[in-house]
């Protein structure tokens, strides 16, 4: 049997479509079937060709880190998930998106989502099947996966694993408490899991900037308190201005960049309370360059850089999905599908970067 996989082999060009054998799980590996991979704004900077700094593998690149699928074929051995829920074929299943070494130091402590040996997922290198846009994907052994409660539909489960699993580390790491002011650059896939999360953790005020009205209205669905419009806001200082209005004149406990623009640090540390948290999670382009004042840090500023997460959050994650179902609009953060055979289209309609876009979170289905 052969399925396929989508491989970036140039930066700014369309992805290619390559087939290969499907690999019979080696003992304690699961193979999924993908039922959905998201389409997430790292993807878009790798399809757009912001991220030329980064070597590409000489086969290309395995494209797609987040998604969910369904068991395939378990590995001789795996009769349960990570945590012990019994597992068959057919079971859907939300796995960590995070392959890493376990033998780095940081791999040793604990910090997986750190591992100094992440690579790219090279395409065309068994068991081939290494990225989310594919017709299947491959678990080695003991990697972390979990059974989906059976109360959770589909839809929702998409962006577990990328979005909602590191928005809501970039908060823990904030130290976000009950009561605080939180702003969330961008109002994308992960913004709006951000600001469902702030809210749940007891932010007292959420505002969510973004430059388009569809995003902005959902954010308002999830819990956002206010919303800025970058177009009327068209100046940093207008925004900054406006988040100090919005904050009773305290600033943020908490600005989460989103978007993946180095200026926004920039801008967002002026956003900030004396002792509030600047967490970088959107810029993943290297070689960007943006000016601060150090001195504004002084009075206990500090700024975060985010990554992924720990697999033991997943399960809290679909604890959370299961509590929240039907009080928030989760279901509407997918807003568009796209046959896998369409990658190339689903990116160009994706694309948010100087346009508008109607697509909030858009996903591909094999
Ligand atoms: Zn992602
Ligand atoms: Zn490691």
């Amino acid at each position: 049997m052969k399925g396929r996989v989508v491989v970036c082999k140039e930066y700014g060009k369309p992805f290619d479509i390559e087939e290969y054998e499907v690999p019979e799980p080696e003992p304690g590996a699961v193979l999924l079937r993908m039922t959905q991979a998201g389409i997430c704004g790292s993807d878009l900077h790798v399809w757009r060709g912001d991220q030329v700094n980064v070597p590409l593998p000489p086969t290309g690149r395995a494209m797609g880190h987040e998604g969910t699928g369904v068991v395939e074929a378990l590995g001789a051995g795996v009769t349960a998930d990570t945590v012990g829920t019994p597992i068959q074929e057919g079971d859907r299943i939300v796995y960590s998106a995070v392959f890493p070494c376990y033998h780095c130091h940081l791999c040793l402590r604990g910090d997986t989502n750190w591992c100094v040996n992440r690579n790219y997922a090279a395409a065309g290198v068994y068991p081939y099947f290494t990225g989310t846009y594919a017709d299947f994907l491959y678990l080695p052994p003991r990697h972390p996966l979990f059974r989906v409660p059976d109360e959770l539909p589909d839809d929702l489960l998409g962006p577990v694993n990328c979005a909602m699993g590191t928005v809501t580390t970039g908060l823990l790491r904030a130290g976000l408490r009950e009561g605080q002011y939180v702003v969330i650059q961008g109002a994308g896939g992960l913004g709006l899991n951000a600001t469902a999360m702030a809210k749940d953790m007891g932010a007292d005020r959420v505002i969510v900037l973004d430059r388009l009205e569809n995003r902005l209205e959902l954010a308002e669905e999830f819990g956002a308190d206010y919303t800025i419009n970058i177009e009327e806001y068209n100046t940093p200082e207008t925004r900054v201005r406006r988040v100090w209005e919005l904050t009773k004149g305290r600033g943020a406990d908490v600005v989460m960049e989103l978007v993946g623009r180095a200026e926004l640090l920039a801008e967002g540390i002026d956003m900030l309370s004396n002792g509030g948290a600047f967490v970088e999670i959107g810029d993943i382009v290297r070689g960007r360059e943006v000016s601060i004042d150090p001195s504004t840090l002084l009075r206990g500023k500090s700024i975060l850089g985010s990554l992924m997460y720990r697999p033991s959050l997943l399960p809290t994650l679909l604890d959370f999905l299961v509590k929240n179902q039907n009080k928030l609009p989760f279901h509407k953060i997918v807003s568009h599908k796209f046959p896998l055979a369409e990658v190339n289209e689903a990116f160009v309609q994706a694309e948010w970067n100087q346009r508008q876009t109607p697509i909030t979170r858009a996903v591909l289905v094999p």
